[in-house]
């Protein structure tokens, strides 16, 4: 969904020194633990005691790092990106599932890029960007047009569609499910279909639905299940009804400001509404870096003594338990901002693919920032992604 391309030059000297500023980040996670348990023991510790079908998986992912053609889809011709940087998870992907082209041509916020997707596609960008696998996701404008029905059945579908992608190429798709909200009892329906029946891997929310935003009490039946199923919940902008409009100057569209704002009301919203204490089961991953959240964190914490019987330690310590994806934001002002909230470990790649560019030339972004090292970077890439998604982390 991201229009502004993303760029990365000139300004990236000096903010090395930003870096965790704020107290003990990763540390006071009761999720920063989890990608440590997908850390491999090197090739012979992988290999050992390991299915057929995983020995096979593992290969294709190798084959693919070495640029080894296996066969069909697997012969491809990996670009110039560096074949060290292979292990790589790309959150933040989006697909388009026929019923939803069908659905959402010639509505608002939908970009051109995505109705020209294909299944083929997407491997060929991850086979030139070196990139193992993406986590697909339904983008702008979304599923919710004001007709319950016509949602419902629209998330099955894509749902569906997406179980059926996922089941003919393992190794390099995991489904975000869609969810019919703000129809919370369907919602409650296609989140144990979606996580019971098609295993999906996590489940994809949007900031807001009308002006519905995520945390706001009409929608919170959907909250505890998540935190029960204790589901990776991706959040994915849009532009909320009030804000859609704004008659702006020629050239600001809904993807140069409100993205990022509504991410952060939608960060507010389950803040302070006490959701995000409630209910810590939920790993939830917010787009683009946080929106304009981790810039604004210290003036939100102030605020946040408002909300005191809902967020009693205040809004940081909530902040920090959050995941963070750099789709559209892998530049060095975001990243040094999103580094004052979390440390790398909370931080995970992604592109906004089609829209947003390629896996290469993200995984370039994100190479040439110097304010990350060696071992940030293979946490952002693989491994805190692979704790997040076990099955494609293997
Ligand atoms: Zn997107």
């Amino acid at each position: 969904m991201s229009e502004a391309p993303q760029t990365l030059h000139g300004t990236e000297q000096g903010v090395g020194t930003w870096r965790r500023s704020w107290p003990s980040d990763a540390e006071t996670s009761s999720h920063a633990a989890a990608p440590d348990a997908a850390r491999g023991a090197g090739f012979r510790g992988r290999m050992r005691g390991v299915s057929p079908d995983d020995r096979r998986d593992f290969l294709l992912r190798l084959g693919t790092a070495l640029g080894i053609a296996a066969g069909g889809l697997w012969q491809r011709r990996l670009g110039a990106q560096s074949i060290a940087a292979a292990r790589r998870i790309d959150v933040h992907h989006h697909f388009a599932p026929p019923a939803w082209i069908a659905e959402v041509n010639g509505r608002p916020l939908l970009q051109a890029a995505n109705t020209r997707w294909t299944p083929e596609q997407s491997i060929d960008d991850l086979d030139r960007g070196a990139t193992t696998a993406a986590l697909v996701s339904i983008t702008n404008p979304g599923l919710w047009f004001g007709d319950a029905t016509a949602t419902r059945r629209l998330a099955r579908a894509c749902n569906e569609y997406g179980a059926s992608l996922v089941q003919r190429y393992p190794a390099r798709f995991g489904l975000l499910a869609a969810m019919p909200l703000p129809d919370v009892d369907a919602t409650l329906a296609e989140s144990a279909y979606t996580c019971d029946t098609l295993k999906a891997d996590g489940i994809g929310l949007y900031t807001t639905y009308g002006n519905t935003r995520l945390g706001h009490p009409s929608i919170r039946p959907v909250t505890p299940e998540l935190h029960r199923r204790n589901a990776v919940v991706h959040v994915h902008p849009t532009a909320a009804n009030c804000c859609r409009n704004l008659d702006y100057a020629p050239g600001v569209t809904a993807g140069t400001m409100e993205y990022g704002t509504d991410t952060t009301r939608a960060i507010l919203g389950v803040t302070f509404s006490g959701d995000a204490a409630a209910f810590p089961g939920i790993r939830f991953i917010w787009s683009h870096a946080g929106g304009t959240a981790p810039f604004l964190a210290g003036r939100i914490d102030r605020g946040s003594r408002n909300a005191a019987d809902r967020m009693p330690n205040g809004f940081i310590p909530e902040a920090k338990k959050f995941f963070y994806d750099l789709a559209g934001a892998a530049n060095a002002g975001a990243v040094a901002s999103l580094l004052q909230l979390v440390s790398s470990r909370q931080i995970l790649f992604g592109t906004d693919f089609p829209p947003g560019g390629s896996n290469a030339d993200n995984a370039k972004a994100l190479a040439a920032l110097p304010l990350l090292d060696d071992a940030d970077r293979r946490a952002i890439e693989w491994d805190n992604a692979a704790g997040l998604f076990p099955r494609l982390g293997r």
